[in-house]
C-alpha cells in the first residue's frame, strides 16, 4: 500500500518517459509548446527511465533578449513543481532601464494573488526603505529568484532555483542595472553562487558579473526582527551613496 503511486506521481512518471523519448530521439519531437519545453529531470521515480540517473539530460532554458521576451520565452511555465500551485506567475515589476534592480526571493499569498512582487506586509516594508533612499517602486526594477509562489511559503528548492535562475539572470542581463540590491539568504546565494551566510555579506558590495551587489536582510526578516534595521539602514546609505557616485544623479534620502 505504502509503496503506491499517486496520480500525480503516475502523470509526472508517464510525461517523463515521453520526454526522455523524445530527446533520444526515438520518438518525433512534437510542436513545442510551453507545456512541452525542458525542464530538469528530478524524479528518481521515473518509471522505465531509459537513463541510468547519471546520462538523464539535464536541460535548463537558455534564455535572453527584452523583458517581453523573456516574459514570453518563460510562457505558461511549467518547468518545476510549483506551477502547479500558483495563480499568477509574478514576472517582475517597474522600470526596465532601472540603476538598480532589487532581487527578492518568491511570491508570497498577496504576490500570488496579484501577479506583482512585494505587494504584501514585506513590500510595504520595502517600498519604505526604498522611500528613505529617495527612491520610488517605479524608478527601480523589483523581482524575485523563483516566479511563483513555493507552498505555504516554504523556502525554495534547489531544482526550482536552477529552473527560475537562468530567468533572473536574463532580467539582469537585459536591464543592464548599475547596482543589485539581493534581499535575504536566497536571493544572495542564488546569483553569487555561494553558500555563506548572509549574515556575513550584508553590509559589504559584492560582484555579479561586474556589477556592484550589494546582499542585505529580506523584509520579512526585519518584520520578525525589528532589531535589525537598523543593519539595513546602514546597507541602505551605502547603496545610495554608491548609487549617486555611480549615476551622478541628485537623489535625496532621509534622516543621517
Ligand atoms: N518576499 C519575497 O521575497 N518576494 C516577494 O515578492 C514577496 C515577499
Amino acid at each position: 500500500m505504502g509503496n503506491e503511486w499517486s496520480k500525480q506521481e503516475w502523470f509526472s512518471a508517464t510525461r517523463n518517459y515521453i520526454e526522455s523519448q523524445i530527446r533520444s530521439g526515438f520518438v518525433s519531437e512534437p510542436e513545442l509548446t510551453p507545456k512541452t519545453l525542458p525542464r530538469v529531470e528530478t524524479s528518481t521515480k521515473a518509471l522505465f527511465n531509459p537513463f541510468p540517473k547519471s546520462q538523464i539530460p539535464t536541460q535548463v532554458a537558455k534564455v535572453s533578449g527584452d523583458l517581453v521576451e523573456i516574459r514570453t520565452q518563460m510562457g505558461d511555465c511549467t518547468r518545476c513543481k510549483l506551477s502547479s500551485g500558483r495563480t499568477n506567475i509574478v514576472y517582475g515589476v517597474g522600470n526596465p532601464k532601472a540603476d538598480l534592480v532589487i532581487v527578492g526571493e518568491a511570491p508570497g499569498r498577496d504576490e500570488d494573488l496579484q501577479g506583482e512582487p512585494f505587494v504584501g506586509q514585506a513590500g510595504k516594508l520595502l517600498t519604505d526603505i526604498l522611500a528613505a533612499i529617495g527612491l520610488s517602486r517605479n524608478d527601480v526594477y523589483i523581482c524575485n529568484v523563483i516566479k511563483c509562489r513555493p507552498p505555504n511559503n516554504r523556502p525554495p528548492e534547489n531544482d526550482e532555483i536552477e529552473q527560475c535562475s537562468p530567468f533572473l539572470q536574463a532580467q539582469l542581463a537585459s536591464i543592464a542595472p548599475k547596482l543589485i540590491c539581493t534581499l535575504g539568504k536566497f536571493a544572495t546565494q542564488a546569483l553569487l553562487q555561494t553558500e555563506a551566510p548572509i549574515s556575513r555579506m550584508r553590509g559589504s558590495f559584492q560582484d555579479y558579473k561586474g556589477t556592484p551587489l550589494m546582499p542585505t536582510f529580506h523584509p520579512a526578516y526585519l518584520l520578525r526582527n525589528p532589531g535589525s534595521k537598523k543593519d539595513v539602514w546602514e546597507d541602505m546609505k551605502k547603496l545610495h551613496a554608491e548609487l549617486v557616485k555611480i549615476t551622478g544623479k541628485n537623489i535625496q534620502r532621509k534622516g543621517s
